[in-house]
């Protein structure tokens, strides 16, 4: 086994004469050369020990290199690595009907694939194929693949990189207004925002709901900066889609498996979409992804569909193993629980620095720090500061918002009180 040698940052950017470096250098002038991770850690060539807010972005939620989870892994690895779908093999008929318990309402029909692009990809052509109908809506600020389709139905213009979009969706607003504070509404009061954006659908829908098969939304919205809809949002949405045979598809990519104190997102809102993908969590770092539907729904899905590596044992039995360790372990109440109590520490920080931090937003462990919200641009360029600096401390934290200009904390569900404690601390110094 060799040893990865240590190139330095400076070296990798010039390496990306070869490789499509694709994303780091927005967040780090120098981003840390990682080698090795244990559970709530990262450690980078020099030995330097980073605690790790972001988690590969939600999907390392029972730690990095959790060796309940590797072990199993790797006995796969060693008996039998691939077959196919041609094939079945035991790992991926449990994980479906694994699934199928923890899926929230009758969604009991579970398609593997890879990632969660092809997660949503999936899920829109099944819309398709099951109303008859070719369009779709979709809301400002929602991030959901890297697939013409699917970033077609992407609300944020950075993620939209192909010049040739497909021209069937349309966007509504989001129920959003960070000056609209929802935290006393009733269970079904919702803020203007929301009525605003309930409005919209109505539009969209009168105008062109025969032509629609699904809305895809993120039940929070992740990269567009974590956005919670107020809790009745979604029940009047889905009431809306019903009425015009429109299905409701949830991405869960990001919120899915306990992230937000909930094991999905949608239980937040007391609703059950027609269709819901899932990806990140679910591996803990392997890569897997699913979409899944009713029965009736699944059914439409008539012609040969099946992906090379969809569902293969190794990622499959990891993926058994992630559920078994989130259920163990009680990793969705734990969340919102950590989540709670880092959420009240960030208000606090929040109260401290009124003049730099405008919003502190999310559930469970899925929080953002609004910088700066009336000045975004220079709230982006302290963002990056801040990054800097808490990495420099040892903490590795995200950002996202439509203006980059939100401080993301989403550490693996596994976080202890002290990490949260001395993370905090740290952020209150850099702030
Ligand atoms: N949907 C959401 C909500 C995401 O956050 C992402 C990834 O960041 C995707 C879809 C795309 O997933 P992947 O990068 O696995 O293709």
């Amino acid at each position: 086994h060799k040893q990865p040698t240590y190139i330095g940052p400076e070296q990798i950017i010039d390496k990306r004469k070869a490789y499509f470096y694709p994303c780091t250098q927005h967040f780090y002038q120098k981003p840390p050369q990682l080698v090795r991770g244990s559970m709530q850690y990262v450690f980078d060539e020099q030995g330097k020990r980073y605690t790790d807010f972001f988690a590969g972005v939600s999907v390392v939620a029972c730690g990095h290199c959790n060796e309940e989870i590797t072990r199993e892994s790797v006995r796969q690895l060693q008996t039998l690595q691939h077959t196919t779908t041609i094939y079945l093999t035991q790992p991926m008929v449990d994980l479906a009907e694994r699934l199928a318990e923890v899926l929230p309402g009758d969604l009991r029909r579970t398609f593997f694939c890879n990632s969660g692009s092809e997660a949503n990809e999936g899920a829109l052509l099944l819309a398709r194929m099951y109303t008859g109908k070719s369009d779709f809506i979709s809301m400002e600020g929602g991030l959901h693949g890297r697939t013409n389709l699917t970033m077609s139905v992407t609300g944020i213009p950075m993620w939209q990189t192909d010049p040739y979009l497909y021209p069937g969706v349309t966007f509504i607003p989001r129920p959003f207004d960070h000056k609209e504070l929802h935290a006393q509404l009733s269970e079904n009061e919702l803020t203007p925002a929301a009525r605003r954006s309930l409005e919209a659908l109505q539009a969209v829908l009168d105008a062109k709901g025969d032509k629609i098969a699904a809305m895809i939304v993120e039940p929070i919205q992740g990269n567009g900066g974590i956005i919670v809809p107020p809790k009745g949002y979604y029940r009047e949405v889905k009431k809306l889609l019903d009425a015009h045979g429109v299905l409701l598809i949830m991405d869960e990519v990001q919120t899915g498996f306990g992230r937000t104190g909930q094991m999905f997102g949608c239980e937040h809102f007391g609703i059950v979409p027609d269709i819901i993908t899932m990806a990140k969590a679910l591996g803990g770092g392997v890569p897997i992804a699913a979409f899944a539907s009713t029965d009736t729904i699944a059914a439409a899905l008539s012609k040969p569909s099946a992906s090379t590596f969809g569902g293969n044992p190794v990622s499959a039995v990891t993926a058994l193993a992630v559920l078994d360790y989130i259920e163990r372990e009680r990793l969705v109440q734990r969340a919102a629980e950590r989540g709670g109590a880092l959420k009240s520490a960030l208000l606090e920080l929040q109260q401290r620095y009124p003049a730099h931090v405008s919003d502190v937003r999310g559930e469970g462990l899925m929080l953002g720090m609004e910088i700066l919200a009336d000045n975004p641009t220079r709230g982006a360029a302290l963002v990056d500061q801040i990054l800097e600096q808490m990495k420099d401390n040892g903490i590795l934290i995200g950002k996202n918002g439509l203006n980059r200009n939100v401080l993301a904390f989403q550490p693996p569900l596994i976080i202890t009180e002290d990490d949260v404690q001395s993370m905090v601390n740290i952020l209150d110094q850099v702030l």
